[in-house]
């Protein structure tokens, strides 16, 4: 049988901790990184069809061709990362991206 000493558990417990802290941060930060600007849900039925046929994002894989590199986007100084769109007249994510995406001129 093995036995473990008064002080070995202590120091697991704090590697635990620790561990438990950065794991939590981490989550923290991925959940800052997927910000919902728009969402769906909380949308009347004319915004969440004009999204659809659009194939509107939150977060495009091109990040080269996001809302926040786009004509159509203004930016919201109060809600950073947000921002709104002149096409469909609402909130856009600044990782966004939509069918209508127009380099800034
Ligand atoms: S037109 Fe599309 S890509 Fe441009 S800001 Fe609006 S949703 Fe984003």
């Amino acid at each position: 049988m093995t036995t473990i000493s008064r002080r070995k558990l202590l120091e697991r417990g704090v590697q635990i901790s620790v561990g438990g802290a950065i794991i939590a941060a981490t989550g923290t930060a991925a959940a800052a990184e997927q910000k919902v600007c728009a969402d769906p849900k909380a949308m009347d039925g004319g915004q969440k069809s004009i999204r659809m046929s659009l194939n509107y994002v939150e977060v495009h894989t091109d990040q080269n061709q996001a809302c926040g590199k786009c004509g159509f986007f203004t930016p919201d100084a109060a809600n950073v990362g947000c921002g709104q769109c002149m096409i469909f007249t609402g909130p856009a994510n600044a990782k966004g991206h939509c069918d209508s995406w127009a380099p800034k001129g």
